[in-house]
């Protein structure tokens, strides 16, 4: 199948194979490149309209149990210095994004599961409920239970 057909059925919400996607990440010359990033345009603002959504990231701790070996921050890595902020550093931080009319934030650490760790982040996302902005939260602060999520 060639590169037009395979743009025109993604665009369509044919979700493609894993053969098809690495024929769109690898258009054949400049032209197809080009039809890519108009169907992608055409495809993001028919969805989110011609808008720029902004999201604050708060890398809110680099301390991490686990030790992927291309992470610069993975536990073995004794030449890092580790730092996690404040309850109130990081609901701060939530609220200021919130006053320069963010839509959302990133609340990113390394991972940790434990219980200290699971009540501080729970404090940390009911403070920033309370806050008087519509303000969305997205963790990423690795896998976790799902006990953990429901709360
Ligand atoms: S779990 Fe995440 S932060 Fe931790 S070492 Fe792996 S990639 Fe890095």
């Amino acid at each position: 199948m060639d590169f037009y057909r395979i743009l025109e059925k993604a665009e369509a919400g044919v979700f493609p194979d894993e053969a098809e996607i690495a024929m769109l990440l690898d258009p054949p010359d400049q032209t197809a490149q080009q039809a890519l990033f108009e169907a992608a345009y055409r495809v993001k603002s028919g969805i989110c309209g011609r808008v720029v959504n902004l999201r604050g990231l708060i890398e809110f701790s680099n301390v991490c149990t686990r030790d992927c070996l291309y992470c610069g921050i993975r536990k073995s890595n004794h030449r890092v210095s580790r730092y996690t902020m404040s309850a109130d550093e990081i609901v701060a931080a939530a609220s200021l994004a919130g006053e320069f009319g963010y839509g959302s934030v990133v609340l990113q650490s390394g991972e940790r599961s434990d219980e200290k760790f699971v009540d501080f982040v729970e404090e940390v996302l009911y403070r920033i409920g309370q806050l008087p902005c519509d303000l969305g939260v997205t963790l990423s602060c690795g896998e976790e239970t799902l006990e953990t999520y429901l709360r």
